[in-house]
């Protein structure tokens, strides 16, 4: 059977605007793509009403957009997969691989944060569900960028939630199923959901789904050592000239060829840009710290 053709993504969940960090994994991700001569998506990550913040997702995609950084194919929403997050839910409660979990916030202190089995003194009207992690599997991740990774589950996560209490979906069973039906061969996003990856392939693999290729890399740190985040409120990069931010972010990905910092349009710099880009030179590091867009 011939390879899938490459299909990277990028995940943004819409609570604040586009930072520079989120506009550095976009760009890595879709140099990676462009390069492999492979297609691009754009996914809203939208799964959180609480932490949503209104027009966010609008924001975030006009800013992709002024970057020249647009989905091959018609934008996903988590918001609108409900259905098939139940199936795959279903599926795993159906093998005995995921289970109705009644412990209450006190019930979990009890076991220290790694939480194995319901240990519940008394049923809830809506449990949580969870997803039953092997005792001795140790789950190794070979990452482009990191390199190995290595996670024991039962002792890291424990029993990790697929389904909260409150009928909120979790991450990491949303990102899977979608990343499957999405066709994602490549993922490339930030060094800080590299702990969140050995869940996923355990995940993927209850499921009987592909386990794509990951590259994770590095955040940026603003000037007080943070990582730069949507919902702390890190500057947007709205009002930047595109050209220029994107020349920016190309530094910060360890690329020294020159390329023009003022070209006539986006697509013509990044068009020379993914002729040059050279992704042996992507920074083998978990965090880069960034200083000004003025400096
Ligand atoms: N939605 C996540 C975020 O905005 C990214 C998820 C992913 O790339 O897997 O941080």
């Amino acid at each position: 059977m011939p390879a899938p053709t490459y299909c990277g993504r990028f995940a943004p969940s819409p609570t604040g605007p586009l930072h520079l960090g989120s506009a550095y994994t976009a760009l890595a991700s879709w140099l990676l793509a462009r390069q492999a001569g492979g297609q691009w998506l754009i996914r809203i990550e939208d799964l959180d009403p609480p932490r949503e913040v209104a027009g966010a997702s609008a924001a975030q995609l006009a800013a992709l957009q002024r970057l020249g950084l647009t989905s091959d194919m018609p934008v996903l929403r988590q918001s609108q997969r409900y259905h098939a997050y139940q199936a795959a839910l279903d599926q795993l409660l159906a093998s005995g691989q995921a289970f109705a979990c009644h412990c209450s916030r006190s019930d979990l202190a009890e076991s220290g944060g790694v939480h194995r089995d319901c240990t519940a003194k008394r049923q809830r009207p809506t449990p949580a569900i969870r997803f039953r992690v092997r005792d001795a599997e140790v789950i190794v991740l070979h990452d482009a960028i990191q390199g190995e990774y290595r996670q024991s589950l039962a002792e890291t996560t424990g029993d990790f939630v697929l389904r909260r209490a409150d009928g909120l979906w979790a991450y990491q069973l949303a990102v899977v199923v979608d990343d499957a039906a999405q066709g994602i061969t490549d993922i490339v996003r930030g060094s800080d959901l590299l702990d969140s990856t050995p869940r996923q392939i355990a995940l993927q693999r209850a499921l009987g789904l592909p386990t794509p290729s990951y590259a994770h890399v590095p955040v940026l740190l603003g000037a007080d050592g943070q990582k730069l985040s949507k919902s702390a409120h890190s500057d947007g990069i709205d009002n930047g000239d595109p050209v220029r931010v994107l020349s920016r972010l190309w530094g910060l990905l360890g690329q020294s060829q020159p390329l023009p910092n003022s070209a006539p349009d986006v697509s013509t710099w990044l068009a020379a840009a993914v002729a040059a880009f050279r992704p042996e030179a992507l920074p083998h590091r978990t965090a880069i710290a960034f200083e000004s867009m003025h400096t």
